[in-house]
């Protein structure tokens, strides 16, 4: 027998956050491969599968990819309903053309259920339109991690060429990622804000300038976290985000 191996949206954090087909999907369940942030109420949708974690942290405890790939496969070949549990969107920034491209080369049917990318929920959390009108016509989501055996990646261009960004895993190179930026000729007193946490009780937010992203880095704790870069961020400085309850840096909260 062949199962499906669902390629599965946890959403960014918030168990609520997640779609109803996610839902469904994971109530069908016989085994649930997860990702280390996935919360655990979204885990106990799966009631009766089989839970496996495959990392990944930050490098803490992960699983290496090759591995994740065949025991995918594997899991296919004893059950019906493989579901592989990625947080946020599983398309963006998790490593899914690698799963998939094993499965296809194994003939192993799949599907894939969208989810909240973690973008998205800081956008809300800040109470801030990434394409505010008159400010801001493209958003960029984009990541300064590239593997090692990688082309050079053009982040830095396509996030100078935005209005808005989204930096992912961006926040521990924090002081590569201003030096890269500020050489491509953006203000250092572009406005600059970081979410960790996003969409769950225990977010943060800090804005200032990218000359201050090192120092708003800094405060970040050890939750996932993304820097979001641009003009509509101006609204900071006006006092106008009404998510921003969090101090920003002493510097930005003087020009507050
Ligand atoms: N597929 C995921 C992204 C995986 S890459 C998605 O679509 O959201 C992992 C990175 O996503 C983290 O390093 C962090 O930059 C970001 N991230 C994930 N969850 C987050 C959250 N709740 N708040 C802020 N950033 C988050």
């Amino acid at each position: 027998m062949t199962g499906t191996v669902y390629l599965v949206g946890a959403g960014p954090g918030a168990p609520d956050l997640l779609t109803l087909r996610a839902a469904r999907v994971l109530g069908q369940a016989d085994i649930v491969f997860h990702d280390a942030l996935v919360h655990e109420e979204t885990l106990a949708l799966a009631a009766r599968a089989q839970k496996v974690l495959v990392g990944k942290r930050c490098g803490l405890y992960s699983t290496a990819q090759r591995f994740i790939n065949k025991r995918l496969v594997d899991a296919a070949r004893s059950y019906k309903v493989v579901v592989r549990l990625k947080g946020g969107d599983p398309m963006l920034f998790g490593r899914a053309h690698e799963e998939l491209a094993c499965l296809l080369a194994n003939r192993i049917p799949f599907e894939i259920v969208p989810g909240v990318t973690a973008a998205l929920a800081a956008s809300a959390d800040l109470g801030l339109s990434l394409t505010r009108r008159g400010i801001a016509r493209s958003v960029v989501f984009a990541t300064p991690r590239a593997a090692e055996d990688a082309a050079p990646s053009g982040w830095a261009s396509a996030v100078a060429a935005a209005d808005t960004a989204v930096l992912y895993m961006a926040v521990r190179d924090s002081e590569q990622v201003m030096q890269e930026l500020l050489r491509r000729g953006l203000s250092p007193r572009k406005p600059v804000a970081i979410v960790e946490n996003a969409s769950s009780r225990e977010r943060k937010l800090w804005a200032g300038t990218l000359a201050e992203l090192p120092e708003l880095a800094a405060r970040c704790g050890s939750g996932p976290a993304l820097v979001v870069i641009g003009e509509v961020l101006a609204a900071a400085r006006e006092g106008l985000l009404p998510g921003l309850a969090e101090p920003a840096t002493p510097q930005a909260a003087r020009r507050r």
